[in-house]
C-alpha cells in the first residue's frame, strides 16, 4: 500500500469518512520520496526511537518503523486512530498515543515509550504551532536530533545569520540550544490538501553547551527580544526595556560601545557573540 498514493489516501480516508481540518494543520504528503529522505537523514537508527508528533495517516511514521527500533507517534486528532490501525497494522514497533505536543511531557514520553533508547523527534509539523512545538522540542531535552518539515521561510529564518531580513529572535533562540541547518526544500504541490506556501526540513542538533556563554540567560534573551520588538530602531533606543528602566540610555550606549559595536548599530546586526558579550558587560554594570 502506498501511503503517499493519492488514489490510496482518498480511498482510505473516504472509507474512515475522515475530513481534513485546516484548524489542526493537516496537509498529508502525497511524494513518497519526502518521508523517506526524512528518516534516512534524520539520524534515527536500529539502536535508537523516535518520537513523531502529527502522523496523520501515518506515511513519515511507516519510513521511520523501519529506520528505528521504536516509534512512537504523538496525533491530537482522534478522528486519524482507525486510520492509523489500518495503516500501521504492519508496523509492530510504533505506537499512537493521543495527545496535544504542547501539552505533553516529551522526556517523560520519550522515557516511557522508547524505553530509554536514545530518542530522535521527526515531524511533518502543523503550520499553526511550528514556533512553540520546536521550542517544545528543544527545550525538553530528549532528543539527539530533531528532524522537521516547516514552512520554507521558517527554516530559512532559523538558520539566518546577523544583518539578513530573515535573522530574528527565534534564529537566536534556536541557534544558541542546537546545530541548525537545511537538508532540502519540498514544494506545495507535494501535499494534500495543497498548502499556499512551499515547507522544507529542518534539522537541529541540540548542542551540549549552549553556543555562546552568557552569565544571566534571562537577560541574554530579554534584550535578544527587545532588540528584534523594535528592529529599525538602533539598539541604544530598542534594548532599553530589557533593563526595565536600571540602565539609562547613555549607560546602555557605553555599554555597547565597549563591546567595540558602532553605538548606532541596530540590534538586527550583532552575532550570538555580540548579544552575549552585550549581556555580560551589563551584569558586570549592574553589579
Ligand atoms: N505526518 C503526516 C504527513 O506528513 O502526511 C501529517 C502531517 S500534518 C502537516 C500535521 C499532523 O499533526 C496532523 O495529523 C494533525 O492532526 C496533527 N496535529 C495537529 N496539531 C497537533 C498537536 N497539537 N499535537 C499533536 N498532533 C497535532
Amino acid at each position: 500500500m502506498g501511503l503517499c498514493d493519492i488514489n490510496e489516501i482518498r480511498d482510505i480516508l473516504g472509507r474512515h469518512g475522515f475530513q481534513f481540518s485546516k484548524s489542526l494543520g493537516q496537509n498529508f504528503l502525497t511524494a513518497q520520496w519526502v518521508p523517506e529522505r526524512i528518516a534516512a537523514e534524520c539520524g534515527a537508527d536500529k539502536d535508537s526511537g523516535v518520537v513523531e508528533i502529527g502522523p496523520g495517516m501515518g506515511c513519515l511514521t511507516a519510513e521511520l518503523s523501519k529506520v528505528a527500533q521504536r516509534v512512537a507517534a504523538v496525533e491530537l486528532d482522534r478522528a486519524l486512530f482507525p486510520v492509523l490501525a489500518e495503516t500501521l497494522a504492519d508496523c509492530p514497533n510504533v505506537e499512537v498515543v493521543h495527545g496535544d505536543v504542547l501539552k505533553t511531557d516529551l522526556a517523560a514520553l520519550a522515557q516511557e515509550k522508547l524505553g530509554g533508547l536514545p530518542a530522535h523527534a521527526c515531524a511533518n509539523l502543523p503550520y499553526y504551532i511550528t514556533t512553540p512545538a520546536i521550542s517544545a522540542l528543544l527545550d525538553c531535552g530528549a532528543f539527539r536530533s530533531v528532524t522537521v518539515m516547516v514552512q520554507r521561510e521558517v527554516a530559512h529564518r532559523v538558520c539566518a545569520q546577523a544583518g539578513t531580513s530573515d535573522y530574528s529572535a527565534f534564529s537566536i533562540y534556536v541557534q544558541y540550544h542546537a546545530h541548525a541547518e537545511i537538508l532540502f526544500d519540498v514544494p506545495a504541490d507535494c501535499f494534500v490538501p495543497r498548502p499556499k506556501v512551499d515547507s522544507a526540513v529542518l534539522r537541529l542538533v541540540p548542542r551540549d553547551k549552549p553556543a555562546v556563554e552568557v552569565a544571566d540567560e534571562k537577560l541574554f534573551f530579554a534584550i535578544v527580544r527587545a532588540a528584534f520588538n523594535q528592529r529599525r530602531k538602533v539598539l541604544s533606543n530598542a534594548a532599553a526595556p530589557a533593563f526595565g528602566g536600571r540602565l539609562d540610555k547613555s549607560a546602555l550606549t557605553a555599554l555597547i560601545t565597549s563591546c567595540g559595536l558602532d553605538e548606532r548599530v541596530r540590534g538586527e546586526r550583532l552575532t550570538l557573540q555580540n548579544f552575549a558579550d552585550l549581556t555580560n558587560a551589563a551584569v558586570k554594570a549592574l553589579g
